[in-house]
């Protein structure tokens, strides 16, 4: 049985991807549908089928003595299941290599851990994604590391924060809750020289609308829980490296013994197929629900880079193709009773942690709570909302209602 991808969508090649007749690079949206895919191995089946295992046979001694070289050779260490969807986000993300992991927020610990020894030093953008934080306050700190976290608007000011012991940097653009675009071209070209590896959390444009690696980032890390599944029913994260990184992120994640369940390996990959249609989506109907809301009286602020007037709106264009359906909202004060009323009788916005599933969802927010490097000033309730594939009157009718129960 072979396991690799058609030789002209091989993930390890992305650069070369070509249609074999014209020698023309292929589109973004057909390497997503047909990376990872082999369906001649599998007696034409289109999808990699789901392999359940954990020991795996070796018929011969001399193929015991050979293990080393087997692609399948234990459960843990990853089946043609798993294979196809590292191959396929590996495509999606114009890598080298992808680790998969049980979680996104284990993508985020297991690529700091991977990196950071005692006495190194790590930067962490100040709006990062909260369990980010967490883990290097509880657990990097515990192991020794310097843990400093900076002003996601630094720039090229970042210099001034680079020690000779920086080891990584950290960014996420836009960040979560308060989604401010970090200027990740000006910390590359700060980070590289120094050979200080950079990192980009790029779970919120699904790997459709920034590839991070292209701009010289070492790695992309993804809640592959979010976009690429697609369907709020797995968890998964995504480690996506540069030929430097994949070794070194591998070797520790075996180490660690992680690995990712073949049901959920699956559903993921076949999130994926449709990943490119499903963005395209959220950021039309996101747009369009922004513009009402920044019109709303009740709404003082829009977080959402892909609005012209929001302050991120250059940076975001210079660095992305498109916009993703999750974006931030400030409301005028009110109390706990009002934002019940408000809330609790929506019909069709669900209040629930994670995002990226063909439904919407509102969730208020407290990003004060969550900096140290920044202060958070804005008076008002800060929203989180997930705008999904649903008609976007609908939305608008939905959340109409909530602003009138909100000023009663
Ligand atoms: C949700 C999220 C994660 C963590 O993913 P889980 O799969 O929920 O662990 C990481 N980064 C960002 C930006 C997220 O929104």
């Amino acid at each position: 049985m072979s396991l690799s991808p058609p030789s002209d969508i091989a993930s390890s090649q992305p650069a070369a991807a070509t249609d074999g007749h014209r020698n023309r690079r292929l589109g973004p949206d057909t390497v997503i549908c047909h990376a990872g895919r082999d369906p001649s191995a599998h007696f034409g089946v289109v999808n990699p089928p789901v392999f359940h295992a954990s020991t795996i046979l070796f018929p011969t001694l001399a193929a015991l003595d050979a293990k080393a070289e087997a692609k399948v050779r234990y459960g843990r260490r990853g089946t043609p299941t798993t294979f196809a969807l590292e191959d396929a986000v590996s495509a999606l993300e114009e890598a080298a290599g992808t680790v998969l992991t049980p979680s996104g927020a284990n993508a985020i610990s297991t690529t700091l851990l991977a990196h950071l020894d005692p006495g190194d030093h790590v930067l962490i953008a100040d709006n990062v994604y909260g369990p980010c934080r967490h883990c290097g306050n509880d657990v990097l700190r515990r192991f020794g590391v310097e843990v400093e976290f900076y002003d996601p608007l630094v720039g090229s000011g970042i210099d001034r924060l680079i020690k000779p012991n920086t080891r990584l940097i950290w960014m996420e653009a836009p960040g979560s809750l308060t989604f401010e675009m970090t200027d990740i071209t000006a910390i590359v070209a700060a980070a590289r020289p120094r050979g200080i590896v950079t990192v980009v959390d790029n779970t919120w444009s699904g790997g459709v609308f920034f590839k991070p690696l292209t701009l010289g980032v070492d790695i992309s890390v993804q809640a592959g829980t979010k976009y690429i599944s697609g369907h709020s029913d797995l968890m998964l994260g995504t480690i996506s490296c540069s030929e430097t990184s994949y070794e070194r992120v591998k070797g520790f994640a075996q180490r660690l013994g992680i690995c990712v369940g073949p049901d959920d390996a699956y559903l993921a990959q076949r999130g994926l197929r449709t990943i490119s249609v499903r963005m395209r989506q959220h950021h039309a109907n996101a747009l369009e629900l922004a513009n009402w809301l920044a019109k709303r009286p009740e709404v003082t602020r829009v977080m959402y880079p892909a609005l012209q007037t929001d302050p991120g709106h250059e940076l975001w264009k210079t660095h992305f193709t498109g916009a993703s359906g999750l974006f931030g909202f400030v409301i005028r004060e009110t109390d706990r009773q009002r934002l019940a009323a408000m809330v609790d009788g929506l019909r069709l916005f669900g209040m629930g942690s994670s995002w990226g599933g063909y439904e919407s969802l509102l969730l208020p927010t407290d990003p004060r709570i969550l900096r140290s490097a920044t202060t958070w000033r804005e008076p008002g309730q800060c929203m989180r909302v997930h705008v999904g594939l649903e008609d976007v009157s609908d939305l608008i009718d939905d959340l109409e209602r909530g602003f009138e129960r909100l000023g009663r």
